[in-house]
């Protein structure tokens, strides 16, 4: 097989023989993706025949998918939630998984208000690395050079803690670089970074980016792309510039660390690499001084040829800022992955965000597919098992659920991702990320559900109570026209007495409380990342919501049906909500958060 077949019209062949390797791996996969999928799912029921959960359901041994669809029901991290609290409290014994838990991933998707725990074991490790390893290898088609320099990425460890039964909770990126994968990684050309390892490990979060900017200014010409994994983490480093290029000019100029890194590891490695630069530390200087920040990427780091950012889904928002910043170079989206299972990638990197559709390999793990019609969703119920589609038989057009089995014992596990079919790359799909089912407001890794905002608003409106007032209507917005970003809250209020109308002192701590019911994704985003900006109440004058709904009528809603929206994005509506609003109120201190749950 001609290697450069793998991709559609790359702009260059494949580097080396190990890239070379790697494509042709993506093109066996993908040439036989429902084989492939069989194969994944006889593994995954053979080796975990034994556990629990499949004893359960009496599959009697059998590793075929017709048994499999007949008997195990499709579940929700709810559903689980019982088995994975007995490991997470200490139970060792086969629940889910024949092969030993070794830690649990934390994802950014919540249950009760608290991250959900997925438990993985260490094999699972290598198929993320596998996953990762073909990344170059496709980017290489289309950008070639890459091992000619660096890349700037800003990563960031997050905080981590232990279950009552002694396994380490923390996020799959933390768990990855702090693993031997990422810490003795061999030297390979195409991944080497500005960032060292020790400012990407710090858990401080100031040192840890200051570092990285100081690294990715001294190295500026080296830098071949610019990234971070979420859109949003980018411009938070932009922003960082912004607040620090001062303090880091000075730091060039002089060849000295700034007294607040005391990280000793990095003060090791700095102090090796950092000299006197009174040239580099003028030019950011006149970079940096002015108003002006448009284009400030290219101008800063001269040879960057593409982003390196999710900006599909929630971060799509943040597009527009992302152009402004680069002045429009390419915004790569290479892959798509969770806690649960990293799924695939994106054979065309270097296409418009738009238009990205990720390649779900059919090797990491078995995947199903719920089919999706927005205005009927499915409701599942174990005694009515719905016809789950294979990832070989999904149609193009259509919009699906993703549902997975893993390596790790999750067995048709609802993801909670909508995801569209746009064409097929040899037998497999190719899906658009549509959106995650259940989530209002996202600024950063935070996800807010509708139920969850409901709380919030019924928390605060408690301390409106001694005003007789109440809040007759509410919507919410995801501000992110400043860094960070914020929720905004728009509340109608019902009055009762003017004179004894709640003071502003009592609206900010309405907004307090609102940021202390989030959950604790959004509580450390606000607190430990600093990623998510003070809560923000807007009080409308009254009749807004009336009008608001006099506006959807007239653009084709039904009057019948009409409920307001909980959460608004189109511009016109939320420049009609702004045209009303009577005062405003943030937040005056961060909500509560440490690394333990709550529960
Ligand atoms: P987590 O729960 O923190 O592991 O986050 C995983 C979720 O992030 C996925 O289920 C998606 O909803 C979202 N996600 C991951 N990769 C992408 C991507 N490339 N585009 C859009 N959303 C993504």
């Amino acid at each position: 097989m001609a290697v450069d077949s793998c991709l559609s019209s790359p702009v260059c062949p494949p580097v080396n023989e190990k890239f070379a390797k790697a494509l042709q791996f993506i093109e066996e996969m993908t040439r036989n993706a429902d084989t492939v999928q069989e194969r994944v799912l006889a593994e995954i029921l053979a080796r975990n025949a034994d556990t629990e959960y499949l004893q359960r359901f009496h599959l009697g041994g059998a590793t075929d998918r017709g048994t499999f669809k007949s008997k195990i029901p499709v579940v929700t991290y709810e559903d689980l939630q019982p088995e994975i609290q007995r490991i997470a409290n200490g139970d060792r014994s086969p629940i889910l998984c024949s092969h030993p838990i070794s830690e649990f991933l934390t994802s950014s998707g919540t249950s009760a208000g608290e991250r959900k725990l997925m438990p993985t074991i260490r094999e699972e490790m290598d198929r993320r690395q596998l996953l990762y390893s073909l990344l170059m290898p496709v980017m290489s088609l289309y950008a070639p050079g890459l091992d000619k320099g660096k890349g700037l990425y800003f990563l960031f460890v997050k905080a981590e803690t232990k279950t009552p039964g002694g396994l380490v909770a923390r996020p799959v990126l933390t768990s990855y670089y702090k693993s031997d994968h990422f810490k003795t990684r061999p030297y390979d050309p195409y991944n080497v970074y500005t960032s060292p390892d020790e400012a990407i490990l710090c858990s401080d979060s100031f040192q840890s980016m200051y570092t990285q900017m100081l690294c990715g200014l001294l190295m500026r010409e080296e830098v071949l792309r610019v990234g971070a994994v979420f859109a949003s983490g980018l411009l938070r480093a932009i922003r960082f510039l912004q607040l620090n290029w001062r303090q880091l000019a000075h730091d060039i100029s002089n060849g000295s660390l700034n007294p607040k890194i005391t990280d000793p590891s990095i003060q090791e490695r700095m102090a090796k690499t950092l000299k006197p630069n009174p040239d580099l530390a003028e030019f950011i200087t006149k970079e940096c001084e002015g108003e002006n920040w448009e284009r400030i990427i290219p101008r800063i780091w001269p040879n960057t040829k593409y982003l390196d950012v999710i900006v599909t889904g929630a971060m799509a928002q943040y597009i527009p800022l992302l152009d402004f910043y680069s002045g429009g170079l390419p915004q790569a989206c290479t892959m798509y992955a969770s806690s649960e299972c990293y799924f695939g990638l994106n054979l065309k990197p270097m296409t418009k965000p738009s238009e990205v559709s990720y390649t779900i390999m059919p090797n990491m793990g078995y995947f199903e597919f719920i089919p999706h019609d927005p205005a009927n969703p499915v409701q599942l119920s174990r005694e009515a098992p719905p016809q789950l589609v294979d990832l070989a038989d999904v149609e193009v057009g259509k919009e699906y659920e993703l549902v997975v089995t893993t390596y790790s014992g999750l067995c048709r596990y609802r993801v909670g991702d909508i995801l569209r079919v746009t064409e097929f790359h040899n037998s497999a799909p190719q899906f658009k990320f549509i959106r995650r089912k259940n989530v209002l407001l996202s600024i950063d890794a935070d996800k807010t559900d509708e139920s969850e905002l409901q709380k919030a608003v019924e928390n605060a409106s408690v301390l409106l109570h001694e005003f007789d007032t109440t809040v007759v209507e509410y919507t919410s917005y995801a501000d992110t026209k400043t860094i960070p970003g914020h929720y905004v809250i728009y509340w109608e209020l019902l009055v009762k007495d003017p004179a004894h109308a709640p003071t502003r002192e009592v609206l900010a701590q309405c907004c307090f409380v609102m940021e202390e019911s989030m959950n604790s994704v959004y509580r450390q985003c606000r607190v430990a990342d600093n990623s998510v900006g003070p809560l923000e109440i807007r009080v409308v004058r009254t009749g807004t919501f009336e009008e608001l709904m006099d506006y959807a009528i007239s653009r084709g809603a039904s009057i019948n049906q009409y409920k307001a929206p909980r959460c608004v994005s189109f511009t016109p509506i939320v420049e009609l909500l702004d045209a009303r609003v009577l005062s405003a109120h943030f937040s005056p201190a961060a909500p509560k958060w440490t690394p333990e749950r709550r529960v």
